[in-house]
């Protein structure tokens, strides 16, 4: 295949823009200008029309056994009405099979009108085929229908357990709707997901995935029944995406088992377990990240310890040893030292000149701290959405001088690392297109600046260069609109490289991933718009029309009629 009048950003050392991108053997066999290369016979020619292609985007912290199971339960969040409700679990039914169970979350009556509990009669209505079992928000109840009462006996003769109740009618009828213990009546012939089913949904998620523009994830965390289905999907040639594995330390099984395998690279790498993902401590937004002093809004707490130090250190050197990488989960201050003093330790008993340990979202650091990553060369794993999504209540937790050594990117990269950039979904958004333009502008994405009505030049402007060049209208810009901490910003082209030639090193793939150089895995997307050049408020916006993965065409947005 042969890609031409594009402005391909290869990436490689010199930033070259080339127009012309030849792909032979699943591999890029040419980046240039089209004058230079002909096509060999028989070889597609496909015409980008002025479009930007950049290497296949990669997010380095994702979860996509949680966003499997989450997809395998409906999320009732949101919905503003019993019937509103009911649709939902309605259009889930509608795609599957007649039978099959529907599990859903998160309804809450409290916010329909009326506040009245809602009953089996609207689920008939909506799903009359379908057992459905949704679970209200705060977990104490659930919602049946017809199908599933029928299916766990329930009827009314049933009597209420202890420390339960089957909630009836006038006539004595169960109404669908089971308190407390009485749940159990349901839950326990409501069956677990089967490998089918599971296998689905991945698969779906992976199409989501490749929707957004990625190509590929580092997996912090998976277990072995998700290795399994990924397993099952590549052998069936249904696994079009690439899945960089670090296994889950807290599942002692999984552990055990990659202990006695080693690292694994399975469909030529596709999918490739490589390391071992280990929790520190908690998150910031529910105060389970440990901090060295207490939190500003909590006095008398300071976070969670999840692992110390020594069995950080003694893992580390387990996995070291045994060919796997470490990537450990560290969000407060206290919890970054605590893991910068295991690797640090346990460099110094075996020194590791390549061992490219990671810290997953090293958040908060003091600003002793933040040098110490590039001079160990542990890598800083972090993800921008957070950032935006945190930086609302962040300096409550944490006060005026804590906070300023918080999502510190530039501080980090002024040191000399790269920063392997990510989403954490289903925490966040998979889309890397709302990572890049949240770690450019560190605003929200509802946030509407003033600088988006003007043509942009795509570059990180300074400041006074903006406020100079804007008309005054006497308003003034405001404070929001530089972005929370905009010292910290990233570049866009820093951005755009911690979605692929930064993540690609810190999974030790750079020989075949993160940039279009001759010799490396074909995998390109071509973006509706130029995420390098366009307005800073249409980032948000792009989407991939054509992504290649080693080669072959794994999404193509419709009405891209090119190839
Ligand atoms: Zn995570």
């Amino acid at each position: 295949m042969l890609l031409t009048n594009g402005r391909i950003y290869t990436l490689d050392g010199r930033g070259t823009i080339a127009d012309t991108l030849v792909v032979r053997d699943g591999r890029v066999a040419f980046a240039g200008r089209r004058a230079d290369v002909n096509a060999a016979p028989g070889e597609e020619i496909v015409d980008l029309g002025g479009r930007a292609a950049l290497p296949g985007l990669v997010d380095a912290h994702g979860h996509l056994m949680h966003l499997a199971r989450l997809r395998l339960t409906l999320d009732l969040r949101g919905a503003d009405s019993e019937e509103d409700a009911a649709r939902r679990v309605g259009e889930r039914a509608a795609r599957l099979p007649k039978g099959e169970w529907i599990s859903g979350r998160n309804w809450d009556q409290n916010l329909w009108p009326g506040a009245r509990f809602p009953s089996r009669a609207s689920l008939d209505r909506a799903a009359p085929d379908h057992p459905a079992a949704l679970v209200r928000i705060d977990g104490h109840a659930t919602w049946a229908n017809s199908a599933a009462l029928h299916a766990a006996a329930i009827t009314r003769a049933t009597r209420d357990p202890e420390g339960g109740l089957v909630a009836r009618d006038a006539a004595g009828e169960p109404t669908g709707l089971l308190v407390d213990t009485a749940q159990r009546l349901l839950h326990g012939v409501e069956p677990r997901p089967t490998d089918e089913q599971f296998d689905r949904a991945v698969r779906e998620c992976v199409a989501d995935c490749l929707a957004a523009g990625l190509t590929g994830i580092h997996e912090m965390g998976a277990e072995l029944y998700a290795l399994a289905s990924y397993r099952r999907l590549l052998e069936r040639g249904e696994f079009p995406f690439r899945n960089y594995v670090a296994v889950a330390g807290r599942s002692a099984s999984t552990w055990a088992q990659y202990r006695e395998r080693g690292p694994e690279r399975i469909g030529d790498g596709r999918l490739a377990i490589g390391a071992l993902k280990l929790m520190a401590d908690g998150a910031l937004g529910s105060r389970g990240a440990a901090l060295h002093e207490p939190y500003c809004d909590d006095p008398g707490n300071s976070g969670l310890v999840l692992m110390d130090g020594p069995e950080v250190e003694r893992l580390t050197l387990e996995a070291l040893g045994l060919g796997f990488q470490v990537c450990v989960h560290a969000i407060g201050d206290r919890a970054n030292t605590l893991v910068l003093d295991a690797f640090e330790r346990a460099l110094a008993r075996t020194p590791r000149p390549d061992h490219r340990l990671r810290v997953e979202h090293a958040q908060i650091l003091t600003d002793r701290d933040v040098p110490r990553f590039a001079r160990l060369g542990v890598l800083p794993s972090m993800q921008a959405t957070h950032c935006t999504s945190d930086m609302a209540w962040a300096a409550e937790r944490l006060g005026p001088e804590r906070v300023r050594g918080a999502y510190a990117w530039r501080s980090l990269l002024a040191t000399g690392v790269i920063i392997a950039g990510g989403s954490d979904f289903p925490v966040e958004s998979p889309n890397p297109f709302h990572g890049i333009p949240a770690a450019v502008t560190r605003r929200p994405r509802d946030h509407v600046d003033v600088r988006s009505r003007r043509p942009s030049d795509g570059q990180g402007e300074p400041e006074t260069d903006v406020r100079s060049r804007r008309p005054s209208d006497g308003r003034g810009e405001p404070e929001t609109d530089r972005g929370w901490q905009p010292e910290q910003r990233m570049t866009r082209e820093e951005a755009v490289r911690s979605f692929t030639t930064w993540n690609a090193y810190a999974s030790r793939q750079e020989r075949e991933l993160g940039s279009l150089e001759p010799g490396k895995q074909a995998d390109v997307v071509v973006l509706s718009e130029d995420v390098v050049t366009c307005d800073e408020a249409r980032i948000p916006e792009i989407r991939p029309v054509l992504t290649l993965i080693g080669g072959e065409v794994v999404h193509r947005a419709p009405g891209w009629s090119e190839v």
